[in-house]
């Protein structure tokens, strides 16, 4: 179900702008059921309160909790199922951030992801986007939202900008506190500035050689880390808000001296923030994480260098925390 179809329904039962923006709240906060019954009777034209208990099953039975993996580190991976048996991933991480899935598999190809391997099953419609933050604040609060689960956002742009529009809005998530991720498609970079809610963006870099990164994201749009960094930093004034590049540390490949270099070349005097994330080992790729001295050292070089860097592991890494390895897992074991 797509947001658009649902606000055309309520307003079909009689809704008014401030009736849909109520009941829009409601669900975006994890009430799918009785919203009606919360709100004095007066509120809402009785024609919407007889169509709302239909509405309402509807919502609900979009996404359901299939399994919850709690880390180490607080996180919580949630194998989410959807109405046609999909599944596909949510992390609730530490400091009430959530971390959603955009499109049942992917189609970019990256070589050290477990999403990527499946290619692109299904987009997800903006209402299952939503659904996810709805059942996880059953859970708890969700003040943040980052587009990084499965799936590449710019595929499934126009979904996604309707989540994001009713997150920032009757969902109350800071504009700033959602953060849409992309391997770099100049489609993003250019409606993502036309919306009303504005999204900060986290572009996967990954490597400052261009050979390099047509190699490990096969499918990414063909522009250079120059060009990609150009696009971002427009982004970034545009919005007032940093950039967050991303870069899965893989040894032998991307950590040695001459990447340093490339992105002190790259990023030094640009608005943003490296976030470096050692890899996760996935099964069948011969990719492996630097050691833990060698991910400081980087790090340390390039904060001496006067980057902005965070090494950052992914949440739950104790529970098969890659991206789509629990699906992985929940497809290969038979559920019961
Ligand atoms: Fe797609 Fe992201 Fe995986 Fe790349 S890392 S294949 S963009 S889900």
């Amino acid at each position: 179900m797509r947001i658009q179809e649902l606000k055309r329904r309520l307003q079909e039962a009689g809704a008014g702008p401030l009736h849909e923006h109520r009941v829009l709240r409601l669900w975006s906060h994890a009430l799918p059921r009785n919203s009606g019954r919360r709100l004095p009777e007066s509120f809402f034209p009785a024609s919407l309160l007889a169509a709302l208990p239909s509405i309402e099953a509807d919502l609900a039975a979009l996404a359901r909790i299939h399994s919850v993996h709690p880390g180490a580190d607080g996180s919580e991976r949630l194998l989410v199922a959807l109405a046609d048996g999909q599944t596909v991933e949510s992390v609730l991480l530490p400091r009430d951030g959530l971390c959603v899935s955009s499109q049942v598999g992917c189609a970019v190809g990256c070589q050290f992801c477990m999403t990527g391997r499946e290619g692109l099953l299904r987009q997800l419609g903006s209402a299952e986007i939503v659904a996810q933050v709805a059942l996880a604040r059953q859970r708890r609060p969700v003040r943040k939202v980052v587009f990084m689960g499965m799936g590449e956002p710019a595929h499934n742009l126009d979904n996604v900008i309707e989540a994001i529009d009713l997150l920032g809005t009757a969902g109350d998530i800071g504009h700033k506190n959602l953060v849409f991720s992309t391997v770099g498609d100049p489609r993003a970079f250019e409606r993502l500035k036309q919306g009303r809610v504005k999204p900060a963006l986290a572009l996967s870099l990954h490597t400052t050689r261009a050979d390099l990164r047509r190699k490990l994201l096969p499918r990414a749009p063909d522009l250079t880390p120059e060009e990609l960094v150009d696009e971002a930093e427009r982004y970034a004034r545009a919005t007032g808000y940093p950039i967050q590049y991303q870069w899965t540390l893989l040894e032998g490949i991307n950590d040695g001296e001459d990447e340093i270099e490339g992105i002190v070349r790259l990023l030094s005097g640009k608005y943003c923030v490296l976030n470096m994330i050692p890899f996760n080992s996935v099964d069948g790729t011969d990719f492996t994480r630097p050691s833990f001295e060698r991910c400081k050292q980087i790090a340390r070089t390039l904060l001496d260098r006067r980057i902005l860097t965070k090494l950052r592991y992914s949440a739950g890494q104790d529970v098969d925390g890659g991206c789509g390895q629990l699906r992985a897992r929940a497809t290969r074991t038979p559920q019961t």
